[in-house]
Order: structure tokens, then C-alpha cells, then sequence
């Protein structure tokens, strides 16, 4: 910019100019282009000291602000106007910060310094942070100081971040410390970076010694033989995992599962591998007791000789012996594990193979699972085939259940054998007496109840005593024995017919009165009398006499009939034997 000068804007009289007016002003002239040079300097300074980021202030010797940028109030919340003027002792953070930072920096003989350091500030609500900031004496062109530059960046944030980094650091070094798993971190040139305590303890080293030690070198020949493929794997930037039986340097030989996770920068080239190495020794150990265990119960369950089936929390099947296959043929094909109880009973119901279910499914079906689930004492199941099988469940402490199939089969053919016999008479197999009174008692209560009638019939072999005298006492029983089945033949179904005592025999014939029961006996006294005994060798006859009576709700107990049938036996003999007499029913007491 040139400088107008009022000599320019007035014409003058063309004259000679004085050579000293001129040199003048070129001077004048040099000076303005000088001072506009300068101003523009200034401002191009100020602008560039305004516009930066960081708070900037001047100040002089005294330490009293002369100049500050708009970043400085933005960072400690002063105006401009409460800073130019102010001594720098507001911006610290306390008064010793300022005397030693000041005793430091900002003196006469001090050097300039361009490196960064640490100052404590304090903010005008009181915020106190910590600043990064480089100090300087500004010295003029004679080298005289004539202020100082402050320039302060608020790196409490990157403190933080730094301190936060560092804080994770130590912690993820306090974990790998205290794994029992070996850590280690291997560079991409296979040397040991970081190695954890299991690490030294297992290479039976200091960390000291591992570190910057090839992995090879620290493994041994025959141990890296086994790892090597798996760090070249990793090295291509793969996870390996590995199981494998390593003896390591601490003599100790351990089944570990390996793996090597590798670790890349931003560009995806391949740094290293982070590798965790977990001692299974242990855990195979116990895998391999399980299996142990496993099979000593396989063992046991088939030893056991009879039907063992274990059904787990949810009913399904999943232990049993081929004993347990065996008791039931029908649904062999469904004892499988896996299979629930209820699919198991529904398809053998379906096959008919459960006797009682049949005609009555549903209701049994309901009845065995219920029982099943709630198992109490033992149950006895009838098989199709006529097997019988005594069934004993059990809950288990996991809430399966577990049950034990016994064939019964034996047992029970002697259980049913036994009370037979206990009703039946041994020489004739007719009813015996006890069985008889039963009946009998069952037959009057019903009479009583329904308003019904019954006969009642005591038969008694005439002068027996002499067959005995005469033929001995074995044919004589050969004739009780015959006699018996004349009377079976004689009664029909409904009637029961027993033997009473010695050579004495009584029936009762339900719904039957007295006239019917006349010529049921009158039938039997003829059948018995026109038979020949022991197939007629020797010729044997024998008669009886019969004492018949009604009995009906007039009896108050059945014993009062048969009172009434003994008198009519009597009666019987007295008349001459080989007769019929009935007694007529009577009020009882
Ligand atoms: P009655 O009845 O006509 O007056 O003459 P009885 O000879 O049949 O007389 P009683 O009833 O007194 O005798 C029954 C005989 O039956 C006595 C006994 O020796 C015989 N007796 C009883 N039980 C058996 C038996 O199981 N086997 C044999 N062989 N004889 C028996
Ligand atoms: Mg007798
Ligand atoms: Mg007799």
C-alpha cells in the first residue's frame, strides 16, 4: 500500500525539488511501507494466536498478562478482560505451583524451552486440571528477555485415558498371574513376549529368562515337535485348538488342551498369538473313572437275573438289562433308550400282552402309570402267556425311577395250588367243611338280603363202619372217594357240595325250595344205591340217608338250617336208612 501524501494531491509550481526534501521523503515513504510490513505482521500474529487451540498468554517480566488468545478464556472461563493485566498467578492451581513453575521457567537467565511439561491449573469455577504446557522466554532482537509465552493444553482427558490403559494393563497382567492356565504371548518370530506364573512354573524358568527366548528353545525338541504345527497355523492367522500329552520342562507330562488365538494389527498382518494352555490331566482322569464307573454299573445291571429297566426325571428309558428285553417279547422292539414308560405300556396293552388290561384298557393304563409314577408296594402283573411277574419300583434321589421285574410264575402256580388246597378236601377233593361254612354263610346273608331261599342237604354213608370192618379201610376211602364224585355228578353247577366230616357230606343248592331239593336228594340217595362200588370188585353197595330242610329269611343264621338237616338225617337213619326226610323251614330264634 503506497501512502498518500497531501504534497501529491496538490499541484505544485513546477520548481526543482530540494534533494533533501526528497531523500525525506523516501524515508517517510520506506518508514509507512516498513510499519504497514510490521502492522500486517502483527496481525497475521494475532489472528494465528487467536485461532490456535491451545491457551496462549503473554506476559511480561513481572509476570502480569499482557496479551491472551480467546483458547486461554476458553480453557480457565476468565474473559479477556479479566486476564490482560492480571498476574498468572490466577491461572495456577495453588500459590506454590506458581512460585516454583515460576522460579523454573520464567526468569531472566532462563534458557528457552520448547519441551512440554506438567502444570497443576485452576479454572475460574474452581476446576482444577492438570495442563500440558511449554514455557518460554521471548527475547528481543538484542537478546534481552522481554516477556514470557505460556502456552497450555488441557490433557486431563488423555490422563485419564492413559491412566485408564495402565489401569487395565495391571489388571490383565494380575489375571494371567493368577490363572492356573498357562498364558503366554509369542511374536510372530516365535519368541516368548509375556508368560504368566503357571508359565514359569510349567518351563521351570524365571520369567526373566523366557522372555525374548525362543518358544522352541524353552520347549525342547520332542514338545515343540508336538506344538509346532500349531504356532505355524496361528501364524497364518488361524485359532488352533489341540488336545495333546506334552511332558514340560518341570518333568511334568500333562494332557492340555492348547490354543493359540492370533493377534494382528490394524492391516491384518500377523504379530503374534496369544497362546492358553489348560491342564485336563485331571479332568481326563475323571472322564476316564466315568467310564469306569460307567461300565461297572452296565456290568451289574445285566448281572442282576432279573428285568432291571431305570427310567430318567422325564420317564424315558435309559438303562436296562436284556433280561428286562426278554420278560416282555411283545415290546422288545420298543426297549430302546428313550423310549417313555407310557409309550412302553400303551403298545403293550395295544398287543394284548397285559392279561388284566384286557377289556379295561384305558382304566388300566391310567392305574399302571399312576403306580409307576408313585411306585409303593410291590405290584403283580399277569402276562398274556400266563407268566406272572411281582414288579418293585423305586424313585431316585434324580427323580427317575427304577424297577425290578421278578417272574413270579412258580410262585404263583403254588400260591394258587396251596389255596386250593386249602379249600379243597385232600382224600375226595370236594370242598372241605371250612370252605363249605363260608359259602354257605356268604349264600344266607344274600337270602337274607334279597329276600331269596336256599335248600340245605347233610347225606351220611349207612353203616359204613361195617365196609370198613369188612373191606379194610383203603376201600373204604375208594368208596368216599367214588361217593364224592356220584354227588358232583348229581348237584348242579350253582349247588356246592362238600365233604362234612368223616363219611358225612352237605350241600346247599341256592334258589331252591323244598320240593326241589326233595328230588335232588331223592336222586342222589338212588344214584348212590343202584351204583356198584369199586368197579364191582369187590361188589360194594352202599346207601345213604338224606336230611333235606328249606332255609330262608326266617333263619337268622345259617347254623339253624343245618340244625334242622341233622334232625332230618336222624330222622333218616331211625326210619331205616337209604332215605330222603325234609324238614320244614321254622321260625328261628
Ligand atoms: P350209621 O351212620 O348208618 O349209623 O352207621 P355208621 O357205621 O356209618 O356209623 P358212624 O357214623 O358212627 O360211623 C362212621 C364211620 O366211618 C366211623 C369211621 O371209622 C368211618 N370213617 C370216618 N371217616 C373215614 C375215612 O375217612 N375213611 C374210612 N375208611 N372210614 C372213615
Ligand atoms: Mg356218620
Ligand atoms: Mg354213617
Amino acid at each position: 500500500m503506497k501512502l498518500q501524501l497531501a504534497s501529491d494531491t496538490e499541484p505544485e509550481p513546477a520548481r526543482q525539488p530540494d534533494p533533501l526534501v526528497v531523500s525525506l521523503l523516501q524515508e517517510n515513504e520506506r518508514l509507512q511501507t516498513e510499519l504497514n510490513e510490521q502492522r500486517r505482521n502483527v496481525e497475521l500474529f494475532r489472528s494465528v494466536f487467536d485461532c490456535l487451540p491451545d491457551g496462549l498468554a503473554i506476559a511480561d517480566q513481572n509476570r502480569t498478562i499482557q496479551i491472551s488468545n480467546p483458547g486461554l478464556s476458553e480453557l480457565f472461563g476468565y474473559s479477556k478482560e479479566e486476564l490482560v493485566g492480571a498476574q498468572t498467578a490466577l491461572l495456577y492451581e495453588s500459590k506454590e505451583e506458581f512460585e516454583i513453575q515460576g522460579r523454573a521457567r520464567f526468569n531472566l537467565t532462563a534458557e528457552e524451552q520448547l519441551a512440554p511439561y506438567q502444570v497443576k491449573y485452576r479454572k475460574k469455577d474452581g476446576g482444577v486440571f492438570s495442563g500440558e504446557t511449554i514455557g518460554t522466554p521471548l527475547r528481543n532482537s538484542g537478546g534481552r528477555v522481554i516477556g514470557y509465552l505460556g502456552a497450555i493444553r488441557d490433557v486431563t482427558e488423555r490422563e485419564q485415558v492413559h491412566r485408564k490403559t495402565a489401569a487395565n494393563e495391571s489388571l490383565l497382567n494380575l489375571i494371567a498371574h493368577s490363572l492356573p492356565e498357562l498364558v503366554n504371548y509369542v511374536s510372530a518370530d516365535h519368541t516368548l513376549r509375556f508368560v504368566n506364573s503357571t508359565a514359569e512354573k510349567w518351563y521351570d524358568r524365571k520369567r526373566e529368562d523366557l522372555i525374548g527366548t525362543r518358544f522352541e528353545d524353552v520347549l525342547g525338541p520332542t514338545a515343540s515337535q508336538i506344538v509346532l504345527p500349531c504356532i505355524n497355523k496361528a501364524l497364518t492367522g488361524q485359532k488352533v485348538k489341540k488336545r495333546a500329552e506334552i511332558k514340560y520342562p518341570d518333568g511334568v507330562t500333562r494332557a492340555v488342551e492348547i490354543s493359540y488365538v492370533p493377534d494382528m494389527d490394524e492391516m491384518g498382518a500377523i504379530r503374534g498369538f496369544v497362546a492358553l494352555v489348560v491342564d485336563v490331566s485331571n479332568q481326563r482322569k475323571i472322564e476316564r473313572e466315568l467310564i469306569a464307573s460307567e461300565t461297572r454299573l452296565t456290568d451289574a445291571v445285566s448281572a442282576i437275573p432279573d428285568g432291571f429297566a431305570y427310567f430318567d426325571h422325564e420317564d424315558a428309558l435309559q438303562l436296562f438289562n436284556e433280561q428286562y428285553r426278554a420278560i416282555y417279547p411283545k415290546s422288545a422292539h420298543l426297549i430302546v433308550q428313550g423310549t417313555t414308560f407310557d409309550e412302553l405300556i400303551r403298545d403293550g396293552v395295544e398287543r394284548g400282552q397285559y392279561q388284566e388290561a384286557i377289556g379295561n384298557e384305558e382304566a388300566w393304563i391310567k392305574h399302571r402309570i399312576e403306580a409307576h409314577r408313585n411306585p409303593g408296594d410291590p405290584l403283580e402283573q399277569r402276562l398274556d402267556d400266563r407268566r406272572w411277574l411281582r414288579i418293585e419300583e423305586r424313585k431316585t434321589r434324580d427323580g427317575g425311577t427304577v424297577g425290578i421285574r421278578v417272574d413270579i410264575t412258580d410262585a404263583k402256580r403254588r400260591e394258587h395250588e396251596l389255596e386250593r388246597l386249602s379249600v379243597t378236601d385232600a382224600l375226595t377233593g370236594l370242598s372241605n367243611r371250612r370252605s363249605f361254612l363260608d359259602r354257605i354263610a356268604q349264600e344266607h346273608e344274600r337270602v337274607g338280603r334279597y329276600g331269596g331261599v336256599m335248600s340245605v342237604l347233610l347225606i351220611d354213608v349207612d353203616h359204613f363202619k361195617r365196609i370198613n370192618d369188612t373191606y379194610g379201610h383203603v376201600t373204604g376211602d375208594v368208596v368216599l372217594k367214588e361217593l364224592a364224585g356220584v354227588l358232583a355228578d348229581e348237584l348242579r353247577d350253582p349247588d356246592v357240595v362238600c365233604r362234612y366230616g368223616g363219611e358225612e357230606f352237605a350241600a346247599f343248592l341256592p334258589e331252591t325250595s323244598m320240593g326241589g331239593a326233595f328230588s335232588t336228594a331223592e336222586r342222589v340217595r338212588e344214584a348212590v344205591h343202584s351204583r356198584q362200588f369199586c368197579a364191582g370188585n369187590p361188589k360194594i353197595q352202599v346207601s345213604v340217608s338224606i336230611g333235606v330242610t328249606q332255609s330262608d329269611q326266617r333263619d337268622k343264621r345259617y347254623e339253624n338250617a343245618l340244625v334242622r338237616a341233622d334232625r332230618a338225617l336222624y330222622q333218616a337213619k331211625e326210619a331205616g336208612r337209604n332215605q330222603v326226610i325234609v324238614a320244614p323251614p321254622e321260625a328261628g330264634e
